[in-house]
């Protein structure tokens, strides 16, 4: 069964979307709930990648953000203070689309992606 034939199947049936990619489990739960291009999770490898579109554990990382974010010539800037003792997390995307360009975890001078383990420990899922 190719990929359309998954989603007719799916639509005919009432199941949510199925992704072709492992997906976090936020995007697993929530499933594809709009008309438009399908979602794209940001950590089928368990690793936080910028080819993303409409991931719900970016989307919710974003959303911490509310307070603590930057704007500028369309681009946002959010950051989350991670442990209080000089851990954050950056995260980076264009208006309000879908994909989340950056989340990056700085510590002191190592940055790196951030993992589906600590967002999921962030997000408290
Ligand atoms: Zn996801």
């Amino acid at each position: 069964m190719n990929q359309t034939e998954r989603i007719m199947e799916a639509m005919m049936t009432n199941k949510k979307y199925i992704s072709p990619y492992t997906d976090c489990k936020l995007c697993k739960e929530r499933g594809k709930n709009w008309n438009g291009d399908d979602p794209k999770c940001a950590f089928t490898n368990g690793i936080f990648s910028n080819g993303n579109w409409n991931c719900e554990t970016a989307n919710r990382l974003r959303d911490l953000t509310d307070d603590t974010r930057f704007y500028n010539n369309d681009q946002y800037c959010g950051i989350v203070d991670l442990d209080g003792f000089g851990k954050f997390l950056i995260l980076s995307w264009y208006k309000s689309r879908g994909r989340t360009e950056g989340a990056w975890v700085v510590d002191q001078a190592l940055i790196s992606p951030i993992t589906l383990k600590e967002a999921e420990e962030l997000l408290s899922v």
